[in-house]
């Protein structure tokens, strides 16, 4: 019957709608079925939870005390209109569910380097050292021994300039282990109360980054970058909001500890469902540039040799690069870390500041090399891309002129790529380009070679 027809039409239609709840606005996709009520609207579990409570502690039906209830929504029963519906996604793909590794599937740490190898160029010390405590780690987390011998957590805390490969690094080994990570940055942190994210929201991240799995969360890693920011200040007149009272929030979680979780929302409010997650087998790992702690270990390294017979010449580590490798507790504490935040990051090493030939070998070697994607691109559309070892020079004194290590790579490539990706597949004629330094230090062209006449 056509009529019939016409309501099944309209269900369908209906059914393209992502339903909200009518309370909280959490879409039924993230706060689990709905129920139905009159007039078309719906409402989660959740608040129709919360809604009972709020009934059986009032003494008479007062709706306007209740949270987060606005009195207009229940007037007039008509439907919600179409300009708030927001269309659910054709073909929502659903991330595949790719399950934690078990013990069987942590490679033994000479294994788990030689992976991180295919991407992350130099690096040999830190590689080595995030290799094994990560194994260390997963095999503790994995068999959960529980005998007299308790394996304590290996946190890590990363020191090495911008742009060295420090959140490359986690994220990579992350990748390569299937864990969940959660990247966070120090100075967008503040003590609970003040406004900023509070400590518990890098739980909320990586509980997010897991899909709402608390389990698979609470065996994940947290990269909390530029922790260095969050150092006491030297002059402490007003009071320390954004860093010696951060390193004390962090230092609860980073131990291990219980610790109430809002689901979703960055930010708890009455609606916000709780969660607790156990911090203890998270593996937290810190990072960050330090500024002047180079001036901090000069010093040190500076009295020591200037002590004794064999005092060295007083400006004998003022050239020298990779000074973090000589970092202790005391410089770290002198640069501002609290001595308990330090107790709990137990592994300290440096990430080497890059050179020239580092930033050649970024360009060349990794899996994924950003110069490859390129190739990649081009090959499509059966073109071949060259680069000439003139070209890989000038784009690495390029990035030495800046201070932001290999990031700058990035940004001089995709401005010279733009016009190589923007002219070529304009002339199909085209069967290889050819970059040059040259080209890069803008004074010629790219080599063009014509289909048929290569070689
Ligand atoms: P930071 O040390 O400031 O955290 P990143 O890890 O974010 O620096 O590095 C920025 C980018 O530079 C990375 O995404 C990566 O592509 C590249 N990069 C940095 N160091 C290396 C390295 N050692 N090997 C390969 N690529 C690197």
């Amino acid at each position: 019957m056509p009529d019939n027809n016409h309501s099944d039409n309209n269900d369908n239609k209906d059914e393209e709608y992502e339903k909200y709840c009518y309370l909280c606005r959490r879409a039924e996709k993230d706060a689990g079925p709905f129920i139905a009520l009159p007039g078309g609207m719906h409402i989660c579990r959740d608040c129709m939870q919360k809604s009972f409570d709020s009934f059986s502690s009032m003494n008479f039906l007062d709706l306007s005390k209740m949270p987060n209830i606005n009195m207009s929504q229940f007037m007039p029963f008509d439907d919600i209109p179409k300009s708030q519906k927001v269309k659910k996604k054709k073909h929502e793909k659903k991330e595949e569910e790719k399950p934690m590794p078990t013990l069987k599937d942590i490679p033994a740490p000479h294994k788990i380097k030689a992976m991180l190898d295919e991407y992350v160029v130099g690096q040999e010390y830190a590689k080595k050292v995030i290799s094994v405590a990560v194994y260390n780690h997963y095999k503790r987390v994995l068999t959960d021994t529980v005998d007299d011998i308790e394996i304590e957590k290996t946190n890590m805390l990363m020191l090495g300039p911008t742009g060295c490969g420090k959140t490359y690094l986690v994220k990579t080994i992350a990748k390569l282990l299937n864990v969940p990570l959660a990247i966070t940055d120090a100075t967008t942190l503040t003590e609970a109360g003040y406004i900023g994210d509070d400590v518990e929201s890098v739980l909320s991240k990586l509980l997010a980054v897991a899909g709402n799995d608390v389990e698979k969360a609470e065996q994940g890693i947290i990269f909390i970058d530029e922790i260095d920011k969050i150092a006491k200040k030297k002059e402490t007149r007003s009071r320390d909001v954004s860093g010696e009272s951060v390193q004390q929030g962090l230092l609860k979680i980073i131990e291990g500890a219980d610790v109430e979780v809002p689901v979703g929302a960055g930010s708890k409010n009455a609606m916000t469902p709780m969660v607790t997650m156990n911090t203890k087998n998270i593996l937290f790992i810190c990072g960050g540039a330090f500024p002047d702690l180079d001036d901090i270990i000069k010093r040190r390294l500076n009295k020591q040799s200037s002590m004794g017979f064999a005092a060295d010449l007083k400006d004998k580590y003022d050239k020298e690069k990779n000074l973090f490798k000589e970092v202790t507790t005391e410089d770290l504490r002198e640069f501002g870390m609290i001595p308990e935040f330090l107790g709990r990051l137990p592994m300290v090493f440096a990430l080497e500041a890059l050179d020239r030939d580092m930033y050649i070998r970024i360009l060349k070697e990794p899996k994924n090399a950003i110069l490859k994607q390129y190739a990649k691109l081009l090959a499509l559309d059966e073109v071949n891309l060259l680069f000439d070892d003139s070209a890989y020079e000038a784009i690495a004194d390029k990035a030495m002129e800046k201070d932001t290590g290999a990031r700058a790579l990035r940004a001089i490539i995709e401005k010279f790529m733009l016009d190589i990706m923007y002219e070529i597949p304009r002339d199909e004629n085209i069967g290889t380009v050819t970059i040059t330094g040259d080209y890069i230090n803008g004074k010629g062209s790219p080599v063009i070679t014509l289909r048929g006449t290569d070689q």
